[in-house]
Formats: structure tokens, sequence, C-alpha cells
């Protein structure tokens, strides 16, 4: 869920956030980003995200740009990433070269198995949600140990995500709960 970050009362607060500036939204990039660093010097951001590209919108150049300065953030405050691509992959893996140490999700994926495989071969994780479950072939092919499950802004809930991963998968969603709880630690 979206929340203002300049309302975030850090003193008072236990829960955790994933802090960043989405493509779409890359205006005022210089004052974003000075609010984004102060942010990251707080224990509860535990993700810079969600950052990336977005091939659907014409600016490509200023999202290389904002998206390459967060991802030097991300390597200097040991942050991993939740990235957001949209036609984009060659462009996102590209920039992500440049910076070995930083963990990266590509979430709500949905494409094919060949471009997962890039992903995968990369190094990365990808996260799945509804809009994923019509990519069976490519929920089939990602390795338990490179999954995660979200809701992002679907209307059904994680529990039925799961559920229906888990059974693509052929694996119990106790096991596959499992695997993404494995992957949290290695990924955070
Ligand atoms: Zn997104």
């Amino acid at each position: 869920m979206p929340i203002d970050v300049q309302n975030i009362d850090w003193q008072n607060t236990n829960l955790q956030f994933s802090i960043g500036i989405h493509p779409l939204f890359i205006e005022n990039a210089d004052e974003q980003l000075k609010i984004v660093s102060q942010c990251l010097s707080h224990s509860q951001v535990k993700f810079i995200g969600e950052i990336g590209l977005d091939k659907r919108f014409e600016n490509l150049n200023e999202q290389q740009n904002v998206f390459e300065r967060q991802m030097q953030l991300a390597e200097d405050f040991k942050k991993p990433v939740i990235v957001h691509c949209v036609r984009a992959i060659n462009e996102v893996l590209a920039i992500a070269k440049n910076f070995p140490s930083v963990k990266l999700i590509f979430h709500g994926f949905r494409g094919k198995p060949q471009l997962a495989k890039q992903i995968l071969n990369a190094g990365y994780f990808l996260s799945f949600g509804e809009k994923s479950l019509l990519s069976a072939d490519t929920i089939s092919f990602v390795p338990q140990n490179k999954i995660f499950v979200e809701t992002d802004e679907s209307e059904i809930s994680i529990e039925e995500i799961y559920r229906k991963i888990a059974e693509i998968k052929g694996i119990s969603v106790h096991e596959l709960c499992d695997a993404v709880k494995e992957n949290i630690v290695k990924f955070a």
C-alpha cells in the first residue's frame, strides 16, 4: 500500500518499508532522491522499490537515469531492490550489471519462460502475483528457491495466490511457504 514517506513517524513505527521512485513518477527526481536517501538511514526501510523501467512511457532516458541513481543508493546502503519492469528487461539488466552486489526481485512477473531464464541467469529473483497466474508455464519453470509471492494491487487474497501457484507447481502450499521464507532470508 503506497504511503507518503513524509508522514512516517520513524520513532514510533515498527512497520517495514520499501521506498523508491517508481518509473512513472520521476518528476522532481533530484528532490525525490534526496528524500529517498534520507529515508534509507532508517532501519525500518528494508528495500528500495518499486524502481525500474517502463517502456509504456516514452521518457526512457530519464527513467534510466533515475533508476541508475537509485541502484547506486542500493549499493551504498546495501539494500535489495524491488524492480518494476515493463518491456525493458535488457535495459534493466544492463544497468543492474554495473551494481553486482545489489540483489533484485522482478515484481509481478508475467513474461515468458525465456525472459525468466534471462533474469535467473543473472542471479535475480521473481515475484508472482495475480496477473502472473496466466503465465503458468513460467511459474512451473522457475525454481522454488527463486520465487516470491505478492498481492500488489490484486483483488484476490495472498492465500489464494499461494494456493494457485502451489497448484501450478504441483507442490503443497506449506512447501511453497517454506521456500518463500527461505528466499526472504537469502534476499533481505
Ligand atoms: Zn510495478
